[in-house]
């Protein structure tokens, strides 16, 4: 069976195991210390009330019911140290005598089988993360210095941020017309809304507390590293790239015989890397099965029902944009056969949904536009690593669908003006993002800033967030590969092979 295949296959494999061993919701963990100093995680279940006292006031800090799991987690997450050294934990059951805790550590979900194989799929992603540096870097100056030409550079790195710039525009403003034609903000009922505010609550203070700005003038500063190891240590990929292209320039400015081993080194490096990309790529099948499995395991689909409208919203939004506007540029300015070209970023699109992360994903993208859609390795080297860090049309749109649902939830108004505000800032939010999973939702809260939308407002959407993080994650790579290809044609140079080619 081809790769393809059997990564789909795994996926689907992996959400029904995710379905039939998901997180029982009646079931929670309790880790705590006995008097004997004993560290004990007793396991509760089908608990008829669950009541957190405050052990020195006796005073009732809150009681929960049969479906309130989420509810009491986030209560728990919310206690400070001291409250929950003073914390008791009082529950009754039906068919069971009642328990107290003292000295409780930690309440948790029970891990079901489904979470419990998560490792190998965290395995998977770090594998491809451990690649994309070296794999940039190296490709990167290896391209550049054999350009040769500063101009070609220029060029080609204007051509790109542009066309980066505008097809995150356009799929923003699909986006907005498709939230304010479906209106799915007023069709959430309010019981809906309140159950999923007092859920999510305590979620929301910690992501809303995360300090989120967009600096243009200091992503540029920051460009420049003062030291380029440790700008790779941190994985910061605009700098590395700005310092790969003033390498692979100055070794087009120095003596041929001293350059060609440097060259030929880097050179070596990246086929090398491509080559673990491959091998990596053998056990995606595992690595997509258990991380499907633990994502559908741990978030189930039940919340796809309460915010269909919202969720559909955005699944439509990324279908058109990623097969309809991305179609186009594909067929009508890249001059490529859009099937066949789908056809061969299959593998990438499963890994960016398996993975939520863009970063995760770049080396595979880099592998399958090298050698499958003909992309030069200069291009390829450049443009998707600039676009994993920077070209979210995917998630700019999200944001943009997410702020007007928001909105309309709360019945804050929204004219032209404010619409278009949205469109500017969640352009620079997804700049912004970094591409790894759930970035994208801290990020909307610069949106919603801008437009004052109250930011409490995410509570609303976050427990649907992680299956519309791996739609637009899909949407946020397709998009960096067409990019990747109309600039390629561009430079007049496409090597692709013929089933490629556009009609
Ligand atoms: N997960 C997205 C990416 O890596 C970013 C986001 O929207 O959260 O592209």
């Amino acid at each position: 069976m081809k790769l393809h295949n059997q990564i789909l296959l795994a996926l689907v494999l992996g959400a029904i195991f995710g379905a039939i061993f998901h997180v029982d919701k009646n079931a929670l963990t309790i880790s705590y210390v006995d008097a004997s100093s004993a560290k004990i995680a007793e396991e509760i279940q089908q608990w008829q009330t669950v009541e957190f006292v405050d052990g020195k006031t006796d005073e009732t800090l809150g009681t929960f019911g049969t479906d309130d799991q989420l509810k009491i987690l986030s209560a728990f997450s919310k206690l400070s140290g001291e409250g929950k050294k003073n914390l008791i934990i009082r529950a009754t059951f039906a068919a069971a005598s009642p328990r107290e805790f003292k000295n409780v550590k930690n309440v948790d979900k029970v891990k079901s089988i489904a979470l419990v194989i998560k490792p190998i799929g965290t395995i998977f992603i770090r594998l491809l993360m451990m690649v994309a540096i070296p794999l940039v870097f190296a490709s990167l100056v290896v391209g550049v210095a054999s350009l040769g030409d500063l101009r070609k550079v220029g060029r080609i790195g204007a051509r790109t941020i542009a066309l980066y710039l505008g097809t995150t525009a356009m799929a923003i403003t699909i986006g907005l017309t498709l939230v304010n034609a479906m209106q799915p903000g007023t069709r959430l009922d309010i019981e809906s809304r309140e159950r999923l505010t007092v859920e999510f609550q305590g979620q929301v203070q910690e992501k809303i507390q995360t300090e989120v700005a967009v600096d243009v003038i200091d992503m540029f500063v920051r460009m420049v590293a003062t030291n380029p190891i440790q700008a790779m240590s941190n994985g910061d990929m605009l700098a590395i790239i700005f310092f790969a292209l003033m390498v692979g320039i100055s070794l087009t400015m120095i003596p041929r015989e001293k350059s060609s081993p440097v060259i030929a080194f880097f050179d070596g490096i990246s086929d090398m890397m491509i080559k673990m990309v491959e091998l990596i790529m053998k056990i995606a099948p595992y690595g997509v099965f258990a991380l499907i499995a633990a994502t559908v395991g741990e978030f189930g689909f039940g919340i796809l029902q309460t915010l269909a409208w919202y969720a559909a919203a955005v699944v439509i939004g990324l279908t058109l944009h990623t097969f309809g506007t991305l179609a186009l540029l594909i067929r009508f300015v890249s001059k490529l056969n859009p099937m066949t070209v789908y056809k061969k970023l299959r593998p990438v699109m499963l890994i960016a949904f398996s993975s939520s992360s863009s970063a995760a994903t770049l080396p595979v993208n880099m592998e399958v536009c090298e050698k499958e859609l003909g992309v030069s390795k200069e291009v390829a080297s450049f443009v998707l690593p600039l676009g994993a860090t920077i070209n979210m049309d995917g998630t700019s749109m999200y944001q943009a669908i997410a702020a007007v649902f928001i909105a309309q939830v709360y019945g804050v108004p929204l004219d032209l003006s404010g619409q278009l505000t949205i469109l500017l800032t969640a352009l620079l939010a997804s700049i912004g993002t970094a591409p790894v999973p759930g970035v994208g939702l801290i990020m909307l809260i610069i949106v919603l800033r801008s437009v004052g939308i109250p930011e409490e407002g995410i509570a609303l959407i976050l427990g649907i967030d992680r299956i519309l993080d791996m739609c637009r994650t899909v949407t946020n790579v397709t998009g960096d590969a067409t990019v990747a290809t109309i600039i390629q044609r561009g430079e007049n140079s496409f090597n692709s092979r013929k089933e490629l080619q556009a009609a």
